[in-house]
């Protein structure tokens, strides 16, 4: 009998008999729709910045997908973050509860605002921020002051809390949302790779006073760079769109502007592709859900290695195909990225820490046990929607 083969070369065997020989990348956009269309329409307009009938569409059409009352569209979702932190009333000096298992976006957009990011810890069943264990630490940590929740240990005042849909699948909203509610702290929601998530029905980024939408090349949908402001405040939305584009205040040839604002907007031309993806999104979403399918009968059998779904009550947009493994073969982790990338399966580990990284060393944080523990875990393998025939 010939000796069973390792676990990388079975992950590279699974893998292939899903996707097929390489090489393989880990999430490509592809463009089967209105793209060209939209994109030459665009630009025999000769309205290819920040003004054009796209970005009103798009903005539209996102309205109407995710049911948000409003969205304004920016150049990406960091900014899309920034902005929506601002409008949260995030001021210099505050601290802002994040995840310390998020992409550097989220942290980033909180030093912005000269703020502090004070990192929060995960749950296995979401991959998003542990309710449970933050409301107990906000209990033995935090004090409340003149109506604020204040860092008993820092001295200052924890204003907002923003949780991210991690790979798209949703975080337990509710659980964070009676938080904020409870500690007077603003939930504005990171849905930077949830578009098409829905949590208890409802779609992600629609819980929180904002929440903040990417297109970047490697989500589900793209307009090359991108990102929107979704918000159910109608004067909040007015807010975004303002200070996105450079605080003008509205007149036929004059510029006058109300305060310091930012150049934010996303161009037109960015937004006719995102018109035009934004029509396949449910095609894609299927086809990465039927991904997801093949890819859990080819894991089954291995040991210890299982593909993360959606949790419960919650449809998953399957951003990000992701196996975790068994805490006892986390060791087996490295091993398998470097087989499976040197057959030509692109495939990445979750982000480092922020707590690792060096400008976030003296942040704040409370015990990151399982956050430590998924970090070493989970591995990322191609997800691309066209990887089903759509
Ligand atoms: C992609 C992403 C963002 C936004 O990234 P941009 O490249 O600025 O659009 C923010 N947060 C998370 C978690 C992301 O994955």
């Amino acid at each position: 009998m010939s000796t069973p083969p390792d676990l990388p070369s079975q992950v590279v065997t699974a893998i292939r008999s899903v996707v097929g020989s390489g090489p393989v990348a880990l999430h490509e956009p592809s463009f089967n729709g209105n793209e060209w269309l939209y994109l030459k329409e665009c630009l025999d307009s000769t309205f290819v910045s920040s003004v054009g009938k796209f970005v009103d569409r798009f903005e539209h059409d996102l309205v109407k997908f995710t049911g948000a009352k409003h969205a304004v569209a920016v150049v990406n979702g960091t900014a899309a973050l920034h902005i929506a932190l601002r409008l949260a009333g995030v001021h210099a000096g505050d601290e802002v509860l994040v995840p310390a298992l998020t992409f550097i976006a989220t942290t980033n957009a909180v030093t912005y605002c000269n703020a502090t990011p004070h990192f929060m810890d995960s749950e296995i069943a979401t991959l998003g921020m542990d309710a449970v264990k933050l409301r107990d630490y906000l209990i033995s940590h935090t004090e409340r002051r003149s109506g604020q929740c204040v860092n008993r240990i820092t001295g200052r005042v924890i204003r907002a809390l923003v949780p991210m849909h991690t790979f798209g699948h949703p975080a337990d909203i509710n659980g964070l949302l009676a938080i904020a509610r409870d500690f007077n702290i603003v939930l504005v929601e990171d849905a930077a790779e949830s578009l098409g998530s829905y949590y208890h029905g409802q779609h992600t980024g629609t819980f929180g006073l904002l929440g903040t939408l990417s297109f970047n090349g490697n989500k589900t949908i793209t307009t090359g760079g991108g990102g929107a402001i979704l918000t159910n405040d109608t004067e909040l939305a007015r807010h975004a769109k303002h200070l996105t584009t450079t605080a003008k205040l509205p007149h036929a040839w004059e510029f006058r502007h109300d305060q310091i604002g930012y150049n934010y907007r996303l161009p037109n031309l960015n937004a006719a592709l995102g018109c035009a993806q934004l029509e396949q999104l449910p095609m894609k979403l299927s086809a990465k859900k039927a991904l997801f399918l093949r890819y859990q009968i080819a894991f089954q059998e291995l040991p210890g290695v299982r593909l993360v779904s959606e949790p419960v009550n919650c449809k998953g947009n399957y951003w990000l195909q992701t196996l975790l493994l068994d805490a006892e073969i986390a060791n087996q982790r490295d091993p398998i990225l470097r087989v499976t990338n040197d057959a030509g399966y692109m495939t990445r580990p979750a982000w480092t820490l922020m707590t690792e990284l060096y400008p976030f060393k003296d942040c704040p944080q409370m015990d990151l046990t399982t956050a430590k523990s998924l970090e070493q875990r989970l591995i990322n393998i191609p997800s691309s929607s066209h990887l089903v025939s759509q």
